[in-house]
């Protein structure tokens, strides 16, 4: 053990990286350690790129706030470094008449989350706004866009190498071994292992955080830190963008059902895409599974009636790191400095789901903070 850092931060997905953007500065020493070859090759490429508004969630959870101001900086962020995105906004469309009462719901929802531009629609109105797509009223939230998700975590790296951080890729983190001082690490390459000291860790591991804090010795299950893996898959639409529907299209979201519908995403490229789906797993693997087209069929006609079963086909699928299991009430991310388990030169970034990308800027800001509380 020859070298040492004062801010180690386990995982280059966009929320590690957006953490290590706001940490690094010169003098400090900040290293990031991932077990893949490079970023982002886990659940940030296996998303729908939404930047969301911020509507679903209880007004003063931290998934509320750090959307709200996650989006702001997304989009002056891309703004400033040319990273591609479109503001195009989004329809959450109520299909059926008893969903009504629920989109209202949701928009009074959205307005206390400080959401102010959301306008309820007419069915008269919505069906000016994008022909294509049918329901009884529809919530438009214009500030809802896409962001190229690989731009802004290039965008994150760049920062914080320009700002003295370190990148151990090809490295994964094996060993947590706690003192007065901070951590001794030990990091895995192959068949080598390598330890080093750190007085501090941000655990931003994604669908391995439960992992990084059990190896700090929480117990997850007291904690309430067990990831509850749960599925998404998606079905690429054989249209175009403009050609079938010109924003996003949400449904009313069942929020006891693992996710906020089957929805269709737009992406830079004018491809349209049907998902996610959201079923819990044991095992991860991103296959898709074909015989799931009926379901996206089903779960999209009510809206999107245009769309026949053969114009949908399997695209690719991504893993939320849930903490709440099949059926369970509303979880907050779990983002604190773990003082009170006696570990106080650890913060834990847990439950990190949508709107994970979303957030990922105001994260870091947030955890920069707590590490800053440490050192
Ligand atoms: C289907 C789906 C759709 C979504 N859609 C949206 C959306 O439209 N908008 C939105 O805002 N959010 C969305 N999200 C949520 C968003 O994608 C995530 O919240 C976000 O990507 C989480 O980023 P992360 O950096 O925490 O995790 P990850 O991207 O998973 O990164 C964690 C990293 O930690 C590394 N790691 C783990 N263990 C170790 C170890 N022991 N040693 C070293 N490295 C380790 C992993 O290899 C990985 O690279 C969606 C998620 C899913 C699954």
């Amino acid at each position: 053990m020859d070298f040492s850092f004062d801010v180690t931060i386990i995982g280059a997905g966009v929320v590690g990286l957006a953490v290590a953007a706001s940490v690094a500065r010169p003098g400090l020493e900040v290293c990031v350690v991932e077990r893949h070859d490079g970023f982002g090759r886990e659940t940030s490429s296996r998303n729908s790129e939404v930047v969301h508004s911020g509507i679903y969630y209880p007004p003063d959870s931290l998934k509320t706030r750090l959307c709200v101001r996650g989006r702001a900086l997304i989009y002056e962020i891309c703004a400033k470094n040319g990273i591609p995105h479109a503001r195009m906004g989004k329809l959450v469309v109520a299909a059926r008449p008893e969903e009504v009462p629920d989109l209202e719901e949701l928009a009074r929802n959205g307005r206390r989350c400080g959401v102010d531009d959301l306008v309820l629609l007419s069915k008269d109105e919505l069906a000016r706004l994008e022909p294509n797509v049918r329901g009884e009223a529809a919530l438009l939230s214009p500030s809802a866009g896409i962001v190229d998700s690989h731009g802004l975590m290039r965008y994150f790296e760049g920062a914080a190498r320009s700002r003295g951080a370190a990148f151990l890729y090809n490295r994964e983190a094996v060993s947590l071994d706690p003192d007065r001082e901070g951590f001794t690490v030990i990091i895995r390459e192959g068949t080598e292992t390598l330890d080093f000291r750190t007085r501090t860790v941000v655990n931003a591991a994604g669908l391995g955080a439960e992992r990084i804090a059990a190896l700090a010795g929480i117990d997850p299950d007291r904690a309430g830190y067990r990831i509850r893996p749960c599925k998404g898959e998606y079905f690429r639409l054989r249209r175009r963008a403009g050609t079938a529907v010109n924003r996003l299209i949400f449904p009313v979201p069942r929020l006891d059902s693992g996710g906020l519908g089957v929805h269709v995403t737009v992406d830079l490229q004018g491809e349209l895409k049907l998902g996610p789906n959201a079923f819990y797993v044991t095992t991860l693997d991103y296959d898709v599974d074909p015989g799931h087209r009926d379901q996206f069929y089903e779960s999209t006609r009510p809206y999107l009636p245009l769309v026949e079963p053969d114009d949908i086909e399997p695209a690719m699928a991504g893993i939320r790191p849930k903490l709440q299991g099949e059926g369970e009430g509303f979880r907050d991310f779990v983002i604190r400095r773990e003082e009170d388990k006696g570990l106080p030169g650890l913060v834990n970034l847990i439950g990190i789901e949508s709107p994970g990308l979303t957030a990922a800027p105001a994260i870091g800001e947030l955890a920069a903070g707590l590490v800053g509380e440490i050192l």
